[in-house]
């Protein structure tokens, strides 16, 4: 969007919002909560019922508490008083193998008073499938009355023209191109407003960067402040001091990992240079003698 665009005669809107999921809907209420004029183009012409996410994180959570209906959104989901532990078993009615307690939602409402230090916050997560929780977003971004939520619009192009943005979106057979001085892509993850302005992810697959190292020299790695693959002693990445802080690090994780562990299987440790062996002790002041969790034994 050109910067500093405003809302002309000719537009239909301020903001036109691609996408009525959760992102589209909350800045929907942003927006009408400050009275800006706001269309919210969602191609779905009745909330999907498939599963997406069923917990909602601490952090929405109080974002929820600041818009007000944290409490509504609370009320949703599970009875107040069910359990929301996660329990890993064998089988179904079988072996329990462990159990994460978590609040049910009336403990959370409890247990959120009295927490304290790092642990204090001003909501819990909440256990409650994504469904329930678009229902109360839809119905607050409603109550705005500069908002317009537009079920079975579908964005099929959108263009900037400098001096705000055009939307073409299909619905009743019919199309319709609206204008606004602003446009917001929030249609998922896939974007077909991203893909439609050219725009591509930045940054490095994770996966890719792994393997090229792997496959990489000694002492090389990569250089994520330049995107190069470089010799990780000479550009000064990897010093003496991190690599006796790493392996500090490391000891003092394998013997906390010791002393709350009842029982560790372990491999009896091979010779340097037996068929097979290798103990990643490249003489570079790397980790070596490390030596994985045998070594340690
Ligand atoms: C199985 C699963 C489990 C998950 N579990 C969790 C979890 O436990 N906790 C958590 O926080 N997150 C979870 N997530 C992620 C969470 O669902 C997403 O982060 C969230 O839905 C993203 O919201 P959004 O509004 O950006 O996009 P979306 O929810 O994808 O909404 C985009 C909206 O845009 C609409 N749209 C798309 N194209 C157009 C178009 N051309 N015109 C008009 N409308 C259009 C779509 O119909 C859709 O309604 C889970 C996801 C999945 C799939």
């Amino acid at each position: 969007m050109p910067p500093g665009s405003s809302v002309s005669e000719k537009h239909d809107c301020a903001v036109i919002i691609i996408g009525g999921g959760p992102c589209g809907l909350v800045l929907a209420i942003e927006l009408g909560r400050r009275g800006v004029s706001t269309i919210v183009l969602e191609e779905k012409t009745s909330p999907a019922r498939f599963p997406a996410a069923n917990a909602t994180q601490a952090r929405t959570m109080e974002h929820y508490r600041r818009l007000g209906f944290a409490e509504k959104v609370r009320a949703q989901g599970l009875p107040e008083d069910y359990p929301t532990d996660i329990a890993y078993f064998t089988r179904y009615t079988k072996h329990e193998l462990a159990r994460f307690s978590l609040p049910s939602a009336r403990a959370a409402r409890e247990m959120v008073r009295t927490l304290t230090g790092s642990w204090s916050a001003a909501e819990l997560p909440h256990r409650v499938s994504q469904m329930f929780v678009e229902d109360v977003l839809r119905a607050e971004a409603t109550a705005c009355p500069t908002v317009s939520i537009r079920p079975g619009w579908r964005m099929a192009a959108v263009r900037d023209t400098g001096t705000g943005v055009e939307v073409d979106a299909e619905h009743d057979g019919g199309r319709t191109t609206l204008r606004a001085a602003y446009a917001m892509g929030a249609d998922g993850g896939s974007s077909p407003t991203r893909k439609a302005l050219g725009y591509s992810y930045a940054g490095e697959s994770g996966a890719v960067v792994v393997r090229q190292v792997m496959e990489a020299k000694d002492g090389e790695g990569f250089n994520a402040l330049t995107g190069e693959y470089v010799d990780m002693f000479k550009a000064g990445i990897l010093t003496p001091t991190k690599v006796e802080r790493t392996a500090l690090q490391n000891a003092s994780e394998v013997a906390i990992l010791l002393l709350t562990t009842d029982c560790i299987v372990v491999e009896a440790p091979k010779k340097a240079g037996a068929a097979g062996g290798h103990d990643h002790d490249h003489g570079d002041g790397g980790m070596g003698g490390m030596g994985g969790m045998g070594g340690m034994m």
